[in-house]
């Protein structure tokens, strides 16, 4: 399982919509997260 770093909640990274930020993908529980993410990462890997 990976980690939705928005919401918090776990998710499939199989399955899940994903982001690439630097080095690193991010997975995301929905659509909304993803774009939550991609408008402002560095709030939210920290
Ligand atoms: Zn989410």
């Amino acid at each position: 399982m990976e980690k939705d770093f928005v919401c918090g909640m776990n998710v499939d990274g199989k399955k899940s919509l994903k982001a690439k930020y630097k080095t690193k993908e991010y997975y995301f529980c929905s659509q909304n997260c993803k774009i939550a993410f991609e408008k402002n990462p560095e709030k939210y890997i920290n």
